[in-house]
């Protein structure tokens, strides 16, 4: 298991390559909501998510050999372009797999990083053969999105920083897809105070991972739709399940319509642009506030990559979902 001490050397490999991105308040939130809100802005982080932290700590630890040989990644979202970035600033030659159908904007962003992407058709073929497949034929490695120890500590590093700028917080609340972050901040949180309150907020339309948390085995679904573009995983991790069994007390689940108003209150009183999947973990301390009363709450703000357009569609009420 991913100790306190890997998050602190992901620490250091990242320092001085991704961003300390600032911890906001607002006294507006926190006299509507009776908490006092510290909110951590990986939607300012490079890239625009907090996946360049894993990815970054992933890469570097990589061999001389390995990196000659480069890595693949599949991905449609944020982990493509993470990869992308962290593999382009290391001199690793970078293949990211991702669907023909993917926006525009995040195929332009990863090749713009100087990642060759491979497309494939997402109703026939398998994404993950096809990486794995190039991954035997070139000897490269299979950048993973969260079920792996190195991208476990990176994701860590964004609570380690919330909890040295805020020491004193009583909760600490992250986005749940795949748990690599979820599972890195519980780590940090409870490595450093084993007293920190740590809650997941997952899309309520893919809940298998409150499923798995409550029953203690790993549930899988079909793919869920929701806005949450990033947390359209179908199953938790067999190195993120455990760890989040262990020390998150809750999931909290947020439906469709949480996010877009956390969207819309986060864009209005802290001028943030935040992407669906980012406000997760805002949505959820709104839902938990009361049971919080008084306490002082760390919130992962976990990315920014949304287009501005679809932005202003789904905060107007315009948005095809
Ligand atoms: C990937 C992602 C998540 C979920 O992270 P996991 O480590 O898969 O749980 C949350 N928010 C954003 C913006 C993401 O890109």
């Amino acid at each position: 298991m991913v100790q306190l001490s890997d998050i602190q050397r992901a620490a250091d490999r990242i320092s001085g390559v991704a961003h300390r991105t600032p911890v906001v308040t607002s006294r507006r939130i926190d006299a509507e909501l009776g908490v006092s809100l510290h909110l951590k802005c990986e939607n300012l982080q490079r890239m625009g998510a907090f996946k360049f932290r894993g990815a970054y700590n992933a890469l570097s630890q990589l061999s001389d050999s390995a990196k000659d040989a480069g890595v693949v990644a599949f991905s449609s979202g944020n982990h493509a372009q993470a990869v992308a970035l962290a593999a382009s600033l290391l001199g690793i030659r970078a293949t990211i797999v991702m669907p023909t159908d993917a926006p525009q904007l995040k195929l332009t962003a990863t090749r713009g990083y100087g990642a060759d992407v491979v497309t494939y058709d997402r109703h026939t073929e398998d994404r993950e053969a096809i990486a794995r497949e190039l991954a035997d034929r070139d000897g490269c490695a299979l950048v993973p999105p969260f079920d792996d120890p190195a991208i476990i500590a990176g994701q860590g590093t964004a609570a380690l920083e919330l909890l040295e700028d805020v020491p004193d917080l009583d909760v600490v609340i992250a986005p749940l897809g795949g748990g690599g972050l979820l599972s890195g901040s519980a780590i940090t949180a409870h490595g450093i105070r084993s007293t920190i309150r740590v809650f997941g907020a997952e899309p309520a339309a893919g809940d298998d991972g409150k499923r798995s948390f409550d029953s203690g085995e790993i549930v899988r679904i079909p793919v869920p739709r929701t806005i949450a573009d990033g947390a359209q995983t179908t199953a938790l991790g067999r190195h993120t399940f455990p760890v989040i069994r262990e020390l998150v007390e809750d999931i909290v689940l947020v439906s469709d319509d949480e996010l877009i108003a956390g969207m819309a209150s986060l864009a209005q009183t802290c001028k943030l642009i935040v992407e669906p999947t980012g406000v997760l973990g805002y949505a959820a301390a709104r839902s938990l506030a009361p049971q919080l009363q008084g306490a002082r709450v760390g919130v992962i703000i976990s990315g920014g990559n949304v287009d501005l357009q679809r932005f202003a569609q789904l905060i107007s009420g315009t948005a095809t979902r």
